[in-house]
């Protein structure tokens, strides 16, 4: 961008940000991957809303009910849309986080009878990390046993095709370091599985992907089973999360055994334990309990207030998918991979105290954690420039390369305690 044009830039964002965020005050909000932040047009809409509108519980017959049933599908399609996706190859399921979707497809698996073997990428969140629990096997691979994988070889624990389904789980972008991973290897992964006679099920963790990109499911064939999101990190509001289900893989969650009220058809208690789970839709199956009504007309709104405010930051395309890293950020083994701690390190500081989340941030000489830096829509270049500027004043050692030189390596100069690692930029598309 030239001078002129950032200037002006500038000034454009400083307007909008003004009036539609206008809880930034005077702070520089550096944390949009964690959440974003919402505009002032959709909490007015939303207030709007909710008082013109008698909205009722979704499981009665009355018209309330009825109009909000009628509302929530209608969204249920739109959701659909904004990410390529057709209602007729796919359901939307909504949860209350992209956690909640994952455990989602970890119950399906976990009720096969034989279990089932779990793979999943060391960039991979904490909850998906989790899954692992409840898999008779469990492995974690980088980006080479991946593609070693796809072409036909070994890895160190193989896969018996006779015995039971394999789950592959990896993010379509770290949460950490804002590194994209390839979405082919969803369909390069299970046609691997077809080869050699195994069942392979991808799960994709678009959570962080679609912050700063719109997610392409219009091939249904070469798209992942199960993707999960969660909105308020695209639209900063609603709370609310999103499982993308195949339909033609669907039939999984036939294996979840809990059921709640809103799930199931008929339940018998006494003398005898039956009950009848709902099959009419995936979603009627899956979402126990009453639906979060109130956040999933906000997610209407928030549609309409993403449309239009796409269009005024159109030129932020390009800023906004600019990641600059820096935090333990859920992410235990991509902040391992990146630090280079090894597991017995791990360990240790885990024994002398350390906890996800706490204060220590150096252990015996070494980093624990990583600072990351995100940026969203309503960012501007000043943000940036103010943080370059605060990196300078209070990290920038003459001796050291300056702070946003990507080392080699990480860990070996132990005087080095904070160091900027990598600056991601992404492209729309
Ligand atoms: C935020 C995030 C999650 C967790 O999302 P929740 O809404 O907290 O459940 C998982 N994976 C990635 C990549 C994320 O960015």
């Amino acid at each position: 961008m030239k001078e002129g044009e950032a200037m002006a830039y500038n000034d454009r964002i400083e307007t909008i940000r003004k009036d539609e965020f206008p809880m930034l005050h005077d702070s520089i909000y550096l944390d949009h991957a964690g959440t974003t932040l919402y505009p002032k047009t959709l909490v007015d809409s939303f207030a709007t809303e909710m008082v013109a509108s008698l909205l009722g519980n979704p499981h009665s017959a009355s018209a309330s009910s009825q109009y909000t049933t009628l509302r929530i599908e209608n969204i249920r399609h739109r959701v659909l849309r904004f990410f390529n996706a057709d209602p007729a190859e796919y359901e939307l399921v909504f949860v209350a986080n992209a956690t909640a979707g994952i455990k989602l497809v970890s119950d399906a698996f976990r009720g096969f009878p034989e279990g089932f073997d779990y793979r999943y990428h060391q960039a991979c969140h904490t909850s998906l990390v989790g899954v692992r629990q409840e898999a008779e096997n469990g492995l974690c691979l980088d980006s080479d046993d991946v593609d070693k994988w796809i072409e036909g070889g070994d890895l160190e624990v193989k896969i018996d095709p006779s015995s039971r389904p394999t789950l592959f789980a990896y993010p379509a972008q770290s949460n950490m370091d804002g590194r994209r991973y390839p979405l082919r290897w969803c369909h390069q992964v299970r046609r691997a599985g077809v080869n050699t006679g195994c069942q392979i099920y991808t799960l994709l963790d678009a959570a962080a992907y679609v912050a700063t990109s719109p997610l392409d499911l219009s091939n249904a064939e070469t798209a992942p089973d199960f993707a999960v999101v969660s909105f308020y990190k695209i639209f900063g509001f609603p709370d609310l999360g999103g499982l993308i289900v195949k339909r033609n893989t669907a039939s999984v969650f036939k294996q979840r055994r809990y059921f709640g009220g809103g799930t199931v058809d008929m339940v018998v208690c006494l003398k005898e334990q039956w009950h009848a789970s709902k099959t009419q839709s995936l979603h009627e199956a899956l979402e126990d309990g009453t639906l979060p009504i109130h956040s999933i007309l906000a997610l209407d709104l928030a549609l309409n207030a993403h449309q239009k405010l796409l269009t005024e930051f159109e030129k932020l395309a390009t800023l906004k998918l600019f990641h600059v890293r820096t935090g333990g950020v859920c992410n235990p083994g991509g902040v391992a991979a990146a630090l280079g701690l090894e597991p017995w390190e791990m360990k240790r500081n885990f024994s002398t105290g350390f906890r996800c989340g706490n204060e220590n941030d150096i252990i015996n000489g070494k980093p624990t954690g990583v600072i990351r830096v995100s940026l969203g829509a309503m960012s501007t270049l000043s943000d940036v420039e103010k943080f370059v500027a605060f990196i300078e004043e209070f990290y920038k050692e003459d001796h050291q390369p300056s702070p946003v030189a990507l080392p080699e390596s990480v860990v070996e100069d132990d005087s080095s305690d904070l160091f900027v690692d990598a600056i991601m930029c992404g492209q729309k598309g």
